[in-house]
C-alpha cells in the first residue's frame, strides 16, 4: 500500500472572525502530484503555511512522512522543498549564490553542494544567467530561480504555491514539465493553482477548495463524473426567436440554454447526438449560424456546479 506523505486532519484556522480553513482534511500519498485548486482567497496558501508549521492553527493535526509536524520538526523540514507564492530570493546575491545559499541550509559538504547547485541550474535552464542578480531577471526567470532554490537539496516532498502566476508561456511550460520530471525522479508534489488547465495537465489527484473547505476531491475524470454536465454546445447566432429557444430547451438531455453576446450556449447531460438535434431545429427554421463547437466538461464546470460560481473572474 502506498505510504501517506501528508495527512491533514480537520484543520481549523481563523484570522480573527474569518474562518480561513474550516475542518479541512487531506491525505496525499507517496508519488502523487497533488493539486489544490481554488479561487483566490479559498485557503490554499493558508493550508501550505499550516502544513509547514509556519502558521499556528486553531484545531486539527498534521502528519508528514507519518510523523506529527511541529515548528521544531527539523528532520521533516529538511526533506521538504518549498516554493512560496511570493518569490523570496536575496537581491544582493547572484543566481548561483542564491541557490548555493538555500542549498547550504541542508547540504554542508562543499563538493556535494556544488554538484546539487549545478544540477538545479541546469534543471531550470538558468545556465546563461549564473552571475545575474535577481533584478536583472524577467518574471519567468525569477520564478525559475525561486524553484531552483527550493529543489536543489533534492527534497522528497516539494510544495509549489501558484508558481506560474505572472510568468510568460515559455517559462510556464518549462515549470510544468519540470514539476513532472521531479515527480518521475521520485518526489511527491503539492501544487496549488487557480488555473484549472494546469491542474488538469499535471496533477494525478485534485482537491477543489472554496472558502476554506474541500468541496470535492478525486482524479480529474472522477471529478468530472460527479456533475451532471457532459457536454456544452456553443453556436454563434445573431438572433434566437423565443419559440426556437423553447424547442431547444425541450430536447432530450438539454438542461440549460443561455443566449448572450450572439452566442447560444446549451448544456447537456448524457445522451448522444445532442448537437445533431440542435442543428436540426435551427435548420428547420432556416436560421443561419456561424461557428459551432462542443466542449467536454472542465474543472470549471465542476466548480460551477458545486459552488454556483465560476472558478475565476473573466479578466483574470
Ligand atoms: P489563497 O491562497 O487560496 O488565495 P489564502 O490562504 O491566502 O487563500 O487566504 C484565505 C483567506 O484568509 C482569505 O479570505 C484571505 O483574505 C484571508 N487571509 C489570509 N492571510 C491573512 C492574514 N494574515 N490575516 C487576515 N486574513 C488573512
Ligand atoms: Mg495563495
Amino acid at each position: 500500500m502506498e505510504k501517506n506523505v501528508v495527512k491533514i486532519n480537520e484543520l481549523v484556522k481563523r484570522y480573527g472572525d474569518l474562518i480561513a480553513l474550516d475542518h479541512f482534511s487531506l491525505e496525499i500519498k507517496e508519488g502523487e502530484v497533488f493539486g489544490l485548486l481554488g479561487p483566490n482567497g479559498s485557503g490554499k496558501t493558508t493550508t501550505i503555511n499550516c502544513l509547514l508549521s509556519l502558521l499556528a492553527y486553531d484545531k486539527g493535526d498534521i502528519e508528514i512522512f507519518g510523523k506529527k509536524m511541529t515548528p521544531v520538526s527539523y528532520d521533516i523540514k529538511k526533506e521538504i522543498g518549498v516554493i512560496m507564492q511570493n518569490v523570496a530570493v536575496f537581491e544582493e546575491l547572484t543566481v548561483y549564490e542564491n541557490i548555493d545559499y538555500f542549498c547550504g541550509l541542508y547540504i554542508t559538504d562543499k563538493a556535494k553542494r556544488k554538484q546539487c547547485v549545478e544540477e538545479a541550474i541546469k534543471f531550470v535552464g538558468l545556465e546563461d544567467f549564473r552571475k545575474f542578480y535577481p533584478k536583472k531577471l524577467s518574471g519567468g526567470l525569477l520564478r525559475r530561480l525561486n524553484i531552483a532554490c527550493g529543489i536543489a537539496h533534492k527534497p522528497k516532498l516539494i510544495i509549489l504555491d501558484e508558481p506560474t502566476v505572472a510568468v510568460d508561456p515559455q517559462s510556464r511550460n518549462r515549470i510544468l514539465e519540470g514539476i513532472q520530471e521531479l515527480n518521475r525522479s521520485g518526489a511527491t508534489v503539492i501544487y496549488t493553482s487557480h488555473y484549472m488547465e494546469e491542474v488538469e495537465q499535471i496533477c494525478t489527484r485534485i482537491a477543489i477548495m472554496d472558502k476554506g473547505r474541500k468541496v470535492a476531491e478525486g482524479t480529474k475524470d472522477e471529478l468530472k463524473r460527479m456533475i451532471k454536465n457532459t457536454e456544452t454546445i456553443t453556436i454563434e447566432i445573431l438572433e434566437l426567436p423565443d419559440d426556437v429557444r423553447r424547442e431547444i430547451s425541450g430536447l432530450p438531455h438539454v438542461y440549460d440554454v443561455r443566449f448572450e453576446d450572439s452566442k447560444l450556449v446549451i448544456s447537456c447531460s448524457g445522451g448522444k447526438h445532442n448537437l445533431t438535434r440542435v442543428l436540426d431545429v435551427l435548420q428547420k427554421r432556416e436560421l443561419s449560424f456561424g461557428r459551432v463547437y462542443t466542449e467536454l466538461p472542465t474543472l470549471n464546470d465542476v466548480f460551477l456546479e458545486i459552488t454556483g460560481k465560476a472558478l475565476r473572474d473573466k479578466e483574470d
